[in-house]
């Protein structure tokens, strides 16, 4: 299998496209009257122009690829010290919006090519994919763990490497492995029973979707993984009637909509499967008229955007022939595909759920301060980074804080904790299955 992912200096005409302009700094909204907040939890945290946004991660690239700028460990941590939230792409307006995040990543792939990258304490995921498929350094047995209520309650969930269905839940490792989320996974196996929806998981034959490898610059990691994925879905497609994969991981979401299609091989892999998040998918059975609430939640809540569900999404449109401006010139940004109303309607679809926003939402939304590999690489200045979430969550004056990852939960969990907060986390799954009744059927 082939796979087209840039190294940096083919990326190098985009990079020179910055105007070291310093716009992604700070989300503007341009009013009136004018405000802006902050967007980049490094340039948060450290201040330091270099960490700051895509001008910093840009200037760094240039100097890589110049030759001017040397390895050394401050530089590589000051390239790994980011959350690849994409919050300084959605400010940038110049022809190089759309690969920002790449470029990051493109310069942590040549930190890994040259071996100095990725950061010590990413190492184990690696280590850990390598010897158990997943970042999380759990037996394979452990990945099935939450499924025991449902066996208990003589309502198992199918295994599809065994029985056909229609649906794949791709659960996630973070879902599994993770303690304090597997609500996640019990929840939307919860709500797919009451559905009678047809749908199996792959147990301990579901192997990592490679996003964390892919955020730390580990491309051979990824492609392992991503190229057993493949086969996979193509085999359960063929063999076991799946056309639909659902996942209620943001990451596992992005990975396979969007880093996947960087295979020569993805369409023809891929043809006749649908990939969709839960909440997406659940969005169209209620639309549908197939799912009701019955009961209420009588909660004031607020609503994190996850990035992956939103900025990551985007779709950038070109001027491919010249025509309106110029050749290759960005054009404008499509984001029919982030989710970023799906989860807000089906929120306030719950009877008595008041939904108060924070003041950066949708694609201004603030990280939760754990992806892009930060989460293992730096623990306690995630957790903080969550923490100004909670923060932003509490000023609103909800008392509970939604998303729709798993991995902004546990990391916002820790975040909340961190300070004391009395803000509780939930996926938006386990709201939908505390006032979905029994009786359903899709
Ligand atoms: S990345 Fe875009 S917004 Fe940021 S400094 Fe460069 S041109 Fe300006
Ligand atoms: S991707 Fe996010 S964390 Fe990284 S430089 Fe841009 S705004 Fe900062």
């Amino acid at each position: 299998m082939e796979w087209n992912i840039p190294t940096l200096k083919e990326l190098e005409e985009k990079i020179w496209k910055c105007t070291a302009c310093g716009n992604c700094k700070s989300a503007y909204d341009y009013g009136p009257p004018p405000e802006f907040g902050e967007i980049c939890p490094p340039g948060v945290a450290f201040g330091f122009e270099g960490y700051l946004a895509s001008k910093g991660k840009i200037a760094f690239a240039r100097g890589i690829l110049s030759g001017e700028l040397e390895w050394d460990e401050e530089l590589v941590d000051a390239i790994y010290k980011c959350t690849v939230c994409a919050g300084c792409a959605n400010q940038c307006e110049l022809d190089h919006k759309p690969y920002i995040p790449e470029i990051i990543e493109a310069m942590r792939r040549k930190a890994v090519e040259d071996s100095v990258g990725p950061m010590p304490s990413q190492k184990k995921i690696v280590q850990s994919m390598k010897s158990y498929d997943n970042p999380y350094q759990g037996p394979r047995r452990v990945r099935t763990d939450w499924t025991r209520p449902f066996k208990k309650a003589k309502k198992p969930i199918k295994d599809i490497n065994k029985e056909p269905a229609p649906i794949l839940y791709f659960v996630g490792c973070t879902g599994a492995f993770n303690l304090p989320v597997r609500g996640v996974p019990v929840a939307t196996a919860s709500i797919f029973q009451k559905l009678g929806l047809d749908f199996g998981i792959l147990g301990q034959n579901e192997i990592c979707c490679g996003s964390t490898a892919m955020r730390i610059g580990e491309a051979d990691e990824f492609k392992r993984v991503a190229e057993a994925n493949l086969k996979t879905f193509r085999k359960l497609h063929e063999e076991k009637g799946v056309n639909t994969i659902v996942t209620s991981c943001a990451g596992c979401y992005r990975a396979i909509k969007k880093d996947y299609t960087l295979s020569s091989d993805y369409d023809k892999m891929m043809e006749g499967i649908t990939v969709i998040h839960t909440v997406e998918f659940l969005y169209n059975l209620y639309k549908e008229g197939k799912m009701n609430f019955s009961g209420g939640l009588p909660w004031k809540v607020t609503y994190h955007d996850p990035c992956h569900t939103g900025r990551h999404l985007n779709k950038y449109k070109f001027d491919v022939d010249g025509t309106i401006a110029w050749k290759d010139a960005y054009l404008e940004t499509d984001q029919s595909e982030c989710l970023y109303d799906i989860p807000r309607e089906l929120l306030k679809a719950i009877p008595g759920i008041e939904l108060i926003e924070m003041e950066r939402i949708k694609d201004n939304s603030y990280c939760c301060g754990g992806g892009g590999g930060v989460m293992t690489g730096y623990g306690d200045w995630a957790a903080k980074n969550a923490s100004l979430r909670i923060e932003e969550g509490m000023n609103t004056g909800a008392e509970y804080m939604i998303s729709i990852c798993p991995f902004c939960h546990y990391n916002l969990n820790e975040g909340s904790k961190r300070i004391g907060s009395s803000m509780k986390l939930y996926d938006l799954v386990e709201l939908i299955d505390q006032v979905l009744p029994e009786t359903e059927e899709a």
